[in-house]
């Protein structure tokens, strides 16, 4: 490979490596005589889902790194002084072409700083998936980032080429989002939004009538925001998911912990850590919208609108709504034995496939995958002790799972030390 484009790859990679709607490898081991492989080869190389759940590697890179503008929370915002680099779209195009036929990678996931103005950078973006596409017939997967402020024309022709889209909304409120990315406004992420849906739209609709008419962005759009920048609460985070989760082209809401990469600057907080539990926190919540059947506003309110960082949001609310508990699981809907802690979605399935045959027992609800350590407080069942939360209270179950959990964790990190202490 063309050392200048080397070069390119391991800035333009670095400044990727931010955006977390794929996860980085990040790895770096080089091969030994002898040895077979490397995660060096790998740069820029993520893996990401398909919407059929495939997980794809894809490359994952910007244009240029080059940004007109000046978001305080970027490690590529104009004032920062790090290596700039910035691939011509017949270089991107070719080095996407060779990655895969050396079979590095299944797909591009292309994002941007933005050069001159949003619609001159989104042309070049359209131009590589355009290339790739059209001419080099490539069919791998393509994430496309959508430029804050490019045009419904340049958007409505990504739509094309690419299988997922994304514009980042980063700092859920407006307010905060003009304190520190003076720039950009809520208009210029969501406007590139709803031509994505309505592109959608418009295709499913063609295609319901034609069946050769072109999809359009056929893995939906996601979008991220950064958490723990400003001071929003987890509330107003799920609020904002939720609405979002109500366009039907909204597959994913992704949350970064904020890294302080400026941390010169004095309109971030002084975070020693990216908040990585309150994280992990958030998407428990967001799979609990997505799959459980539970509103936004019931799992954090204005009593408590954080996440509990001890516990996971799905406990939390069964310790608030102690009402709704013991479920009977015998008879119980789908809907209230998803509820239950320590119950997932495919357990719940199998409880109500398997509970036709007769009762159902604390073995078969084992095998079945039900985390009984948490479950028991919260269900009846045939000969399940009745020690539900009704007896047991709130407050001692949680210290319960609380001490069951660090005790865990102990016992991991003991077994880890021995296995790296030396004999
Ligand atoms: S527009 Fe994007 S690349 Fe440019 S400074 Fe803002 S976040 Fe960074």
């Amino acid at each position: 490979m063309d050392e200048s484009v080397l070069d390119k790859l391991k800035t333009l990679a670095e400044s990727a490596k931010y955006d977390v709607s794929c996860a980085s490898s990040g790895t770096v081991r080089k091969n030994q005589p002898g040895g077979l492989g490397n995660t060096v080869g790998g740069m820029g190389i993520c893996h990401s889902f398909t919407e059929d759940g495939r997980c794809v590697s894809l490359l994952k890179i910007m244009l240029t790194n080059y940004c007109i503008y000046d978001c305080a929370y970027c490690i590529n915002r104009r004032s920062n002084d790090i290596r700039r680099a910035t691939f011509s779209v017949k270089e991107l195009v070719e080095l996407t072409i060779e990655f895969y036929r050396r079979n590095y990678i299944e797909g591009l996931f292309l994002s941007s700083g933005i050069v001159r103005n949003p619609d001159y950078t989104m042309e070049r973006l359209v131009r590589v998936a355009k290339d790739l596409r059209t001419i080099h017939r490539f069919n791998g997967y393509i994430h496309l980032k959508s430029i804050p402020g490019a045009s419904r024309e340049l958007v409505n022709e990504a739509g094309l080429y690419a299988d997922r889209m994304s514009v980042n909304l980063e700092i859920p409120t407006e307010e905060n989002l003009k304190l520190l990315a003076p720039e950009k406004n809520h208009l210029s992420v969501f406007q590139p939004m709803s031509y994505i849906q309505q592109g959608m739209m418009q295709s499913l609709e063609d295609r319901r009538k034609f069946r050769s008419a072109p999809r359009f962005v056929p893995a939906g759009q996601s979008t991220q925001m950064i958490v723990g920048a400003t001071q929003e609460t987890d509330k107003d985070i799920l609020r904002i998911s939720s609405a979002l989760y109500r366009r039907p082209s909204m597959k994913r809401v992704y949350y970064s912990g904020f890294i302080p990469v400026n941390s010169y600057d004095n309109r971030l907080p002084a975070l020693k850590q990216p908040p990585l539990v309150r994280e992990n926190r958030l998407y428990q919540a967001d799979w609990l919208m997505r799959f459980y059947e539970f509103r936004a506003d019931e799992i954090v309110d204005e009593t408590s609108p954080n996440l509990d960082l001890e516990i996971d949001p799905k406990l939390a609310w069964a310790l608030r709504h102690p009402e709704a508990f013991p479920v009977d699981l015998q008879k119980a809907d789908y809907s209230l034995i998803l509820r239950v802690p320590g119950i997932g979605v495919r357990s719940a399935k199998l409880i109500i496939a398997s509970r036709r045959f007769g009762r159902l027992t604390a073995s078969q609800l084992k095998k079945m995958g039900i985390v009984m350590k948490k479950a028991q407080y919260f269900i009846t069942c045939n000969e399940l002790p009745m020690h539900t939360i009704h007896e047991a209270g709130p407050e001692y179950i949680r210290q319960q799972l609380i001490a069951r959990k660090t005790k865990a964790k102990n016992e991991d990190d003991r077994q880890l030390s021995l296995l790296f202490t030396d004999p």
